[in-house]
């Protein structure tokens, strides 16, 4: 089980850097075993491209280290959400460029298109106040964001933040903000973007769920996809 996680962690963090999400040794991924109470999460300041299984750090929830790298410098943040959440399984952490351009305005990702709704709400909110990174306060921020039916958000000043059941589901959620901050940033440059109803998002969920793709309970992957 350990080493699936850590497997899973690395590959995660192969292609989000692969797929631009990431720059450098920036962003990170981490998955829980709480029958065991441990978690496999991305070490600090190792290249994605160099990285090993071997380097994937291994801690408790107290954030004691087992084995591996120097776990993440935002591994206080990784604790606090699991901690906060205990349907959360996997989280992963971007910065990735637009919708790091939306959280440095302190803008939510208001509901433009219908897979914001795959976030889990109206829109893709973003934290109240900037914090430093790898601090408890950034967790604070976070975790006030995230305590409530969302399923990622944006870090103001900092990046986004997506949880879910698993490594793939979170990471496609991920994808999906980055994807919606982009079309919203185009969208904006060509006109006034319209903004669908809480009653349209409500439908959306609704099919969502009917098809399996943002089942909290499923384990059924979310897709940026769906027609
Ligand atoms: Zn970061």
């Amino acid at each position: 089980m350990l080493q699936n996680m850590k497997l899973a962690v690395l590959m995660c963090a192969q292609k989000m850097i692969a797929d631009r999400l990431v720059t450098g040794t920036s962003g990170n991924v981490s998955c829980i075993d709480r029958d065991q109470g441990l978690l496999a999460i991305t070490p600090s300041g190792v290249d994605y491209d160099a990285m090993q299984v071997s380097d994937i750090s291994v801690v408790d929830l107290k954030g004691v280290h087992h084995s591996g790298g120097i776990p993440s410098t935002e591994t206080p943040l990784h604790l606090a959400i699991y901690r906060k959440r205990g349907d959360v399984a996997t989280i992963v952490h971007t910065h990735s460029m637009y919708a790091t351009s939306f959280a440095v305005l302190g803008k939510p990702i208001l509901a433009i298109h219908y897979m914001v709704a795959a976030l889990g709400g109206n829109h893709i909110p973003v934290t109240p106040k900037y914090a430093l990174f790898g601090t408890d306060d950034l967790a604070q921020q976070v975790i006030a964001t995230l305590s409530t039916q969302y399923r990622g958000t944006l870090v103001r000043n900092h990046g986004v933040v997506t949880i879910g059941e698993t490594v793939q589901e979170t990471y496609k959620l991920a994808v999906i903000v980055e994807e919606m901050a982009e079309l919203y940033f185009h969208a904006s440059s060509l006109g006034t973007p319209h903004i669908l109803s809480a009653g349209a998002m409500d439908k959306v969920r609704c099919s969502l769920k009917k098809y399996g793709q943002v089942s909290r309970t499923g384990g059924k992957t979310a897709s940026s996809d769906i027609n």
